[in-house]
């Protein structure tokens, strides 16, 4: 079977410990199947993105020794695959407009007497499914049980993890109409992987733990789109001093290579793999040896 994998940083700043395990693990699995990685810079959500940050990034990836198989893609570049990809979901009446802001959302839960966890994203009550009632049109969002009924895919959606196994999520009721172009114009990060991962012809997908929710959101638009669903390993996250998840949000530190070694030796740890010493390209080529055994 073909492989072709990839890593897909945000450029919001540089390259953390957490995100190294999650670069290191996608090519240690790519190179253990014989197959090709690939570098995606995920830099859709701009006011996020940080200047200079993407060849940051990449400069780091080739000082610990991973280099890309192809030329790099930058996801700022697909605006028309991404539109491609809207107006055939609007032409299958699976896509919508929405009117409605965050407060008017908060609003109809309030009315339907809902109260939501903080920090918990609201489920999208449905307001503009039938219609926009006079508001003008913000964002864009999937008709997710539309989809369903439609395709007349299995609820809950049912995945499967290469490394904790059976996954399911109920996406109509756990994650809602989900937005698929934003009200600010910028495409939704759901929307901009499945097209670019189907347009890059990826096979498997590797990355860290905090994308598992998404998952099952991802399949649906695959299965909407027509495209093949993939196969999915969550790399575990790396928590910091504060046991909290190491993100560029709660303030990661960069990448410290003076030692690249060192650096990766750390990121292997998280993979159940030994620390090696020489060179770069020595202990990466037994990391592939050992990591090919294990799987
Ligand atoms: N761009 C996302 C991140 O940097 C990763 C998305 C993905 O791998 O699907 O966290």
């Amino acid at each position: 079977m073909p492989y072709i994998g990839r890593f897909a940083p945000s450029p919001t700043g540089p390259l953390h410990a957490g995100s190294l395990v999650a670069a290191l693990a996608s090519w240690l699995d790519a190179r253990a199947h014989g197959g090709q990685w690939l570098v995606r810079i995920e830099d859709v959500d701009t006011p996020r993105c940080i200047p200079g940050a993407d060849q940051g990034i990449l400069q780091q990836l080739a000082t610990c020794g991973l280099v890309p198989d192809a030329p790099v893609m930058w996801q700022s570049h697909r605006g028309e695959a991404y539109q491609a990809a809207l107006d055939e979901l609007i032409a299958k009446d699976w896509a919508y407009p929405c009117g409605c802001s965050r407060k008017d959302i908060e609003y109809a839960h309030a009315l339907m007497g809902h109260t939501r966890e903080r920090h918990q994203a609201a489920v999208y009550p449905g307001t503009c499914r039938d219609g926009l009632h006079g508001k003008t049109a913000r964002a864009w969002r999937l008709n997710v049980q539309r989809v369903i009924d439609d395709l007349k895919l299995a609820t809950p959606l049912v995945w499967h993890d290469r490394v904790v196994g059976i996954q399911q999520q109920d996406v109509a009721r756990e994650v809602g109409d989900f937005v698929l172009r934003r009200a600010d114009g910028l495409w939704a990060y759901q929307l901009a992987v499945v097209v670019d991962d189907a347009a890059h012809g990826i096979t498997h997908v590797v990355r860290g733990a905090d994308m598992t929710d998404n998952t099952a959101r991802q399949i649906v638009l695959q299965h909407a789109l027509g495209l093949p669903t993939r196969s999915y390993l969550h790399t575990p996250l790396v928590l910091g001093g504060n046991r909290e998840k190491l993100s560029k949000q709660n303030g990661a530190e960069a990448l410290e290579l003076s030692n690249p070694l060192a650096a990766l030796n750390s990121a292997v740890a998280h993979l159940n793999l030994p620390p090696k010493s020489g060179s770069i390209s020595e202990a990466l080529a037994q990391w592939v040896k050992l990591y090919e055994k294990s799987k």
